[in-house]
């Protein structure tokens, strides 16, 4: 940090978010980076270093460098970690008017060294995610305004304008089914399963909007397929999603725990939402809990407010429509909780619990197609409702 001038340094203090920032000590040579992957658009990149292992790591940022014809790099240095050769040989080239290239090397004895060599000075921020070890870099480049396009009014922004909608005439939706192929998520007394519970909501969610022309809607799967948690949001960002809705199955060692709950990303409320988002993000709970979470980008990022408004809209029309035509169910309501899947994710983004697969009735009703369309019908309602107040909200009504 030393090196940055005082506005560098206060233009990265305020990006640079490190999530985990000292995760474990390992060994040195102990952890290898085995993979570079990463999602883009012109305006946001997500690059992902694999690691076999884990490591500590330290991200920096450095300003360009005109006198040794150098751009602005952020680098990352993995302690105690090793790097396969090919990944030492491949910079991985990006080349899309907001990075440059990736590359890896051996900086010294028992540290690996990361650069991104980017094209233009960017936000940005790094965090790990564990089980497996893996780094993130969510760079936010934010493209200039098309001359054609009307911008909106900060007030119209405030209001809740999904961010894009106005430009496209539709809300672009990107539907989450958690879980998938080799991770089940929990499953039932009786052996159901969330994945399939939640794939079948999704798909249900994705017929009714396309029967509307107020949807642009997308899924991150519509198979039985595995996805990495930092995927699903990387391609809710490519999409340019104005809203992000991950859906899963609450589980509990307490049988008689039921209900509805939907979550926005934060520090977790209570102990359940902490051992709730500890088993979505694949992690043990006390990993997570002694994490020091840092979640003060959403301001920047995410969209905090507007995640909250849709949150409880949906949670409130899943409880009313599961009241209304089942009877019985409870409303554990709006909830906070470190969810990894929702990190980064640059939209209005929520996290739907739609029942407990642990507790016999909710099991029962979860292999009940009504019942899960009633709950599809809910998230459509509340998207659709969210929609339409941010349309007043735009002509000031
Ligand atoms: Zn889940």
């Amino acid at each position: 940090m030393s090196l940055l001038t005082p506005y560098f340094r206060a233009a990265v203090l305020a990006a640079l978010v490190l999530l985990l920032p000292r995760l474990s000590i390992s060994a040195p040579g102990t952890a290898t980076v085995s993979g570079i992957r990463f999602w883009t658009t012109e305006e946001y990149t997500r690059v992902v270093v694999d690691l076999e292992g884990e490591a500590t790591y330290e991200a920096n940022f450095l300003g360009p460098d005109p006198a040794h014809n150098l751009p602005p790099r952020i680098f990352i240095d993995l302690q105690g970690a090793d790097i396969r050769e090919e990944i030492l040989r491949a910079p991985v080239q990006v080349r899309n008017g907001l990075l440059k290239v990736v590359r890896a090397g051996r900086f010294r004895k028992g540290v690996v060294r990361v650069v991104v060599d980017l094209e233009r000075e960017s936000s940005h921020r790094v965090f790990a995610i564990t089980d497996p070890f893996r780094v993130i870099i969510d760079i936010d480049g934010k493209a200039p305004a098309a001359p054609s396009a009307p911008a909106a009014s900060p007030e119209a922004r405030d209001a809740g304008e999904p961010r894009a909608a106005a430009t496209r005439g539709k809300i672009r939706v990107m539907l989450d089914p958690g879980h998938g192929g080799k991770d089940p998520g929990a499953t039932g007394a009786n052996g159901l399963r969330e994945k399939d519970v939640v794939l079948a909501i999704g798909r249900m969610v994705r017929d009714r909007m396309q029967r509307e022309d107020a949807f642009d809607v997308r899924m991150t799967r519509d198979t039985d397929v595995f996805l990495p948690l930092e995927e699903r949001t990387a391609m809710a960002n490519e999409a340019h999603a104005d809203i992000f809705v991950s859906l899963h199955i609450n589980a509990s060692p307490n049988r008689r725990a039921e209900g509805i709950s939907t979550y926005v990303l934060s520090r977790a409320t209570d102990r359940h939402s902490l051992e709730l988002a500890a088993r979505e993000n694949g992690v043990p709970v006390a990993k997570l809990a002694t994490v020091k979470f840092i979640i003060d980008d959403l301001s920047t990022f995410g969209r905090k407010k507007e995640s909250l408004r849709l949150a409880k809209t949906v949670n409130d029309a899943i409880v009313r429509n599961v009241n209304g035509r089942f009877g019985r169910v409870s409303d554990l309501g709006l909830k906070q909780a470190p969810f990894y899947v929702l990190v980064g994710a640059r939209m209005t983004a929520v996290l739907v619990e739609a029942s407990f697969i642990t507790n016999l009735r909710e099991e029962a009703r979860l292999r009940d197609p009504e019942y899960l369309g009633a709950i599809a019908d809910s998230v459509v309602e509340a998207i659709r409702f969210y929609g339409e107040k941010g349309a007043l909200a735009r002509a000031g009504l």
